[in-house]
Parts: C-alpha cells; structure tokens; sequence
C-alpha cells in the first residue's frame, strides 16, 4: 500500500500528444477530430502548421519535470504530419523533459497516409513504436464504417511495417480492429482474427464497436438500420477473439488488448496503473499528479484556454484518481487490483466495500471474478469476456455513494 501510495506522488514519465487532423471523419467516431479533406498533409495545410504552433506552445509552458519514459502521439491521424513536423514535437518534449533512455515512443498512423520512405522519416525522427488503424480486412465493411482506406492499403502497411522491424529500425507494433460491427457473425469474425494472426503483428488491440450519441452510426441506430449483435453474440465473439489470440501466442495482458511475450505497451500500462501522465492538445486528457484534466475539444475554444491558463494550475495537486476509475482501469488488467489497499486510500468504508461486494456477487459464483489473496481480478477469458455485467454494478455503486 505504500508504494501505491508513494507513486501516486511521483512526477510523470509520460505524455500523450493529440494530433486531431483526419482526412474525413469515419461513421462510428465522436473523437476531437478536424476532417481536412481526402489531400490534405501537414505539408500543404496550414492548419495542421497553425495547431503545432499552439502544440509547442503548451509543451514549452508546461511545469518541468523527469525524462519521459514513454510517448504517445494519438488522434486523429497523426501519420498526415510530416516526418519533420514529428520529429519538431519530440524534439520539444525531449528538450523541455527529456527523453529517457530507451524510451517508448509510439505514433499512431493510418494505412494509406504514408508509404516506406514517410515511415522511414519518422523512425529516423525518434519513433519506435507505431499502432496501426487497420479495424478490418473486410472492404465493404470498411466502406460502411466510413474509413478512407482498404484491405490491400493495410496489408501494404503491415509489410512496411514488417519490413522496418527486420531492419532493427522499428521496436515493436500494434495493429487495431473492431469486433461487434453491425451483421458481424462468428465466421466473418473467426476470419478477421485468422488474417490478423496471419499478419502477425507483434501487438493487437480489439476494440468494441461502440455507439456515440451524435455519430452518424448513432443515427443509423436511431433509424433501426444498424443490425448489431446481441449480447450473447457479443460474449461469443470475445471468447473467439480471446481463445484464437492466447492459440497464437498473444497473452491477453487487458480486456481489448493483446501481446507476444515483451511486446505490451508500456504508455498504456501508465494509464491503467493510476500513474500520472503529461497530456498535450487539444481534447486531450491529463492527469499530471492523478488530477484529470480535460482539454477543450474545438480547436477556438483551446486557443483560448492556452491563452488564459498557468502552468502552475495544470495539475500540480494530488487528489489521485476517484476510487471508482481506479478500480475500473485495474479491473481491465489481467493482474487486477489489491482491492483493500484501494479502498483503504479512498476512504471507502468497510460497510461500503461489503455493499460492492454484494452486487459482485453473482459474479463470483459464476467464476467470472475471482479473489486470490488481497488481489481480486476477472477470470481469463470468461471474466474478461463477461466483464460489463460487474464494471457496470461498479459503476451503478459508486453513482449511488457519491449520490448519498
Ligand atoms: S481515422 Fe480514427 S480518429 Fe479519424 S475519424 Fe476515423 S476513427 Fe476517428
């Protein structure tokens, strides 16, 4: 408990830079993101040269603090900056922190907005980890879900990617998809999974397709043209995912994500531990000292932001996260949470925790959350796979003690 409680005060070793440029906006998205048009590029849009400015402006204004241990350059499509306008952000980073040895830093990038020599550029640059949007094999799923590229956009990708990893440039990527898309059946998806393994990236995250109010998704559903699946389909999806990944040799190391030995991610350990993280842009979420802090999501209203706050307002207190995230996000990992020690840091009650207890209960007869010694986590793969029922008693429990 105390070493749980000494690294809540450790300054961060972290930081995520939201890139919010794409070049249309997919049907399913409700991120800060700022659709330029199919051939827009950090080369010939002034925007894009316009929103590093105010980027470099916040990492330059931020409070000091250690060499950064990871990176995390999300969006958005961050692979429309040129080489250059990356390596001018990690050079900042790496200027005002520091970048520590062997740091991990990864960029997030789209089939078919880069070729071999742009991927080279920003290895060159300092990247060394790249994630992958791929979400389907399937072109006309990817048309319905309103994404720019196609299969052989991602399959030519992979072998760039693949490629670079020979080379000893790359250390290590990740490739995204999405599961219970609409019509999506146990076939259709038992060959997305067997495509992927054949494509063997060293890391995979499988992501629930999840509706977002004022998405065009949302609408379709409004309309009742989405057919997606139902919950058991969506169990029986999971479980397939789960089994076929941990047959390959992926461990499942968190609910959506998946790795061959070595290759997690430490950026999105930070995120599930309760460490604190730098976050930079706008929409972007940081929790320097455990404070969250949330960006404004239009590019106007950040400006001012910027314009109006202090370094010494972002986050230099130490409230930590609330109990009920923290216990969300390490609920997810495979280790789970020494639930107590949590508890005993939140000022949660006994009375309270038995009350939590309760409403798990059911769970735990059905085997789905398991109690070994002080630390309690979800059951691999059915916990994992069945685990909204308890994150959303959780949830329903927290809604009630901070209600009364
Ligand atoms: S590419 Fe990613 S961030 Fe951009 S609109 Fe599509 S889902 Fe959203």
């Amino acid at each position: 408990m105390e070493d749980q409680v000494n690294r809540r005060s450790w300054p961060p070793r972290s930081a995520y830079l939201h890139i919010p440029f794409c070049h249309r906006r997919c049907f399913y998205c409700d991120f800060a993101v700022v659709p330029l048009g199919d051939h827009a590029d950090g080369a010939n849009s002034g925007s894009i040269a316009g929103y590093l400015e105010l980027l470099l402006g916040e990492i330059a204004a931020a409070p000091a603090g250690p060499p950064l241990a990871t990176v995390y350059v999300g969006g958005g499509t961050p692979s429309m900056l040129t080489p250059a306008q990356v390596g001018s952000l990690l050079a900042a980073l790496g200027t005002h922190f520091g970048l520590a040895p062997g740091a991990e830093i990864s960029l997030e990038m789209d089939p078919a907005s880069f070729d071999g020599p742009r991927l080279a550029g920003y290895l060159a640059a300092g990247v060394n980890r790249v994630s992958l949007g791929g979400q389907s094999f399937d072109d006309a799923v990817l048309a319905r879900l309103g994404r720019r590229h196609r299969s052989t956009d991602l399959l030519q990708a992979a072998s760039w990617l693949h490629q670079a990893r020979q080379g000893g440039d790359l250390a290590s990527w990740s490739l995204d998809l999405i599961q219970g898309l609409p019509e999506q059946g146990l076939a259709a998806w038992r060959q997305q999974l067997a495509q992927a393994v054949a494509l063997a990236p060293p890391h995979l995250s499988i992501y629930d397709l999840i509706i977002e109010p004022g998405t065009v998704f949302a609408w379709r559903q409004g309309r009742g043209e989405l057919e997606l699946p139902d919950a058991d389909l969506g169990a029986d999806l999971m479980e397939l995912t789960a089994q076929t990944l941990q047959a390959a040799g992926y461990g499942h190391y968190e609910i959506s994500n998946f790795a061959l030995p070595g290759h997690a991610s430490r950026h999105n350990r930070v995120y599930w531990s309760g460490a604190g993280w730098w976050g930079f842009g706008l929409g972007a979420t940081s929790a320097p000292w455990g404070q969250r802090l949330a960006r404004p999501r239009t590019r106007a209203a950040y400006a001012e932001w910027l314009a109006e706050s202090h370094p010494a307002s972002r986050g230099t207190q130490a409230p930590g996260l609330p109990f009920d995230e923290r216990l969300l996000v390490g609920l997810r990992r495979r280790e789970g949470v020494r639930l107590a020690d949590l508890a005993g840091q939140a000022g949660v009650t006994s009375a309270e925790l038995g009350d939590l207890l309760g409403r798990w209960q059911p769970f735990r007869e059905r085997g789905l959350l398991l109690q070994e010694g002080p630390r309690w986590r979800l059951s691999d793969p059915e916990g994992l796979a069945l685990s909204n029922g308890v994150l959303r008693e959780l949830v329903a429990w927290w809604e009630e003690r901070t209600a009364g």
